[in-house]
């Protein structure tokens, strides 16, 4: 009995070394693969065959991390996916937590407000320095799920690290759930571009109601005083018939130029731009306006220079008739008597230049950069006593741009004025006539 004791004892106590062994290396396991699963890493099967609770823990263990693994490869693609999206925006989209701490900005925020990486995390308001976006994320912040807070703002340019120009934006913030919002998100869309030809259209509209209203006026006044007294009044009825006349041509020069003007607008103008030699169009352009020019006074002079006839451009002869109409009747209309209109041709390695110079009235350094838009004027009692609508370098710029090419001013008042015009040369050879 006492010998039985002696060897049993000892083998139990083995077999229990043995079990506690097995049983401690699977509950580490189970512990490591619970701390990996914690820090979003993958964890291993947890092997060994136990029976009893610890058993069924590792059964449990195991399936569940299959599952935690799984949603954790949704949730990454999700995040991933949504990352892409937002990325691919062109609204600046911002985020920030309830304490004004950067949570996320997409790349057309990043550009838009200069952030970068190292942003996420600091305080919005250190970051984008603008009291209208502080006001919105403020305003959000106050409200509660579903509400949402939407505006316009205006956002001065910034100098760093390249000067860009203020913008308008429309925003929209959305508080995140909770109550006070655990944050916000904020939505910016620029509008800078869509308000600009707004206001453009609005002034068009505004300007064009003007210019029409004048002539119309001025045919009601004297249709009126005919029928009140001066139709047999022989003195003065022909010369109110003239008069309307002449408002009539102006009413119809300015719907045409505005018909003109609206088709390049919308690339409706039909032209077919092909090999063109320019030279023989520029100078019977001139020539169209020698009897004109000799009227006022002036001394009108082509001067092709060097550059042979054959040279050629890719354009439509009606669009290159039309900007140099333009240029040398204003060129001869702001000129005063015993002035000059010159037009001189000369060539780039890549473009055929064409000047139209004169020695008028010149046009002040304020106004240079304006004279290209629709209906400005320097002087617009002179311009509307010369006939002018107001259209013409507007119609001008348009045509140029249209070619390919470029047009430049340069100006002093008193002295003169000089239009450059650039048109790419055409490396197509030209069809020889005959
Ligand atoms: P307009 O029909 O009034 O001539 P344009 O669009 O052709 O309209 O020109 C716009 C304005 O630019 C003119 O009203 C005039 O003030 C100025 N301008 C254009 N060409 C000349 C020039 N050669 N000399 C002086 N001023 C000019």
């Amino acid at each position: 009995m006492i010998v039985a004791a002696w060897i049993l004892v000892p083998a139990l106590a083995a077999a229990l070394a043995a079990t506690a062994w097995r049983w401690s290396r699977t509950l580490g396991e189970v512990a490591r693969g619970l701390e990996r699963l914690a820090e979003g890493r993958r964890s291993r099967r947890v092997l060994g065959r136990h029976r009893g609770p610890l058993g069924r823990l590792v059964e449990v263990f195991n399936a569940s991390s299959v599952e935690v693994q799984e949603r954790l490869t949704r949730f990454e693609e999700d995040r991933q996916q949504l990352r892409v999206v937002l990325g691919a925006m062109a609204e600046a989209v911002v985020a920030v937590d309830a304490r004004r701490r950067l949570l996320f900005a997409n790349a057309s925020a990043d550009a838009l407000f200069g952030l970068d990486a190292s942003s996420v995390g600091r305080l919005a308001p250190e970051l984008i320095r603008s009291p209208p976006v502080q006001k919105a994320v403020e305003t959000t912040l106050r409200l509660s799920h579903p509400d949402a807070y939407q505006g316009e703002l205006a956002l001065p340019g910034r100098e760093s690290p390249l000067r860009s120009p203020p913008r308008v934006l429309a925003v929209r913030g959305t508080p995140l759930p909770g109550n006070p919002p655990s944050g916000a998100v904020l939505v910016f869309h620029d509008v800078t571009d869509l308000r600009r030809l707004e206001r453009m259209r609005q002034d068009f509209v505004a300007n064009a109601s003007h210019e029409l209203k004048t002539p119309l006026a001025s045919i009601k006044a004297y249709a009126e005083t005919l029928l009140d007294w001066a139709l047999d009044d022989e003195a003065v009825n022909r010369r109110f018939l003239e008069r309307i006349d002449e408002q009539v041509d102006r009413l119809n020069a300015l719907i045409l130029d505005m018909l003109s003007l609206a088709r390049l607008e919308s690339n409706q103008e039909f032209f077919e731009h092909g090999p063109l030699r320019l030279i023989p169009v520029v100078e019977k352009c001139v020539e169209a306006h020698r009897d004109r020019a000799a009227a006022g006074g002036l001394a009108l002079v082509f001067a092709p220079g060097s550059l042979d006839d054959e040279v050629l451009i890719l354009a439509d002869e009606e669009a290159i008739r039309q900007i140099f109409d333009n240029l040398i009747d204003n060129a001869i209309k702001y000129t005063p008597e015993d002035g000059e209109v010159r037009v001189a041709c000369s060539m780039t390695p890549s473009a055929v230049v064409v000047e139209v110079s004169d020695t008028g009235v010149g046009i002040p350094r304020e106004d240079l950069s304006r004279i290209f838009e629709r209906f400005y004027r320097v002087d617009k009692a002179r311009s509307r006593e010369l006939g002018g609508t107001g259209l013409g370098l507007a119609i001008v710029k348009h045509l140029v741009s249209s070619l390919r090419g470029q047009i430049t001013v340069a100006s002093r008042p008193g002295a003169g004025t000089r239009f450059t015009v650039q048109l790419p040369r055409a490396l197509v050879p030209a069809v020889k006539e005959g």
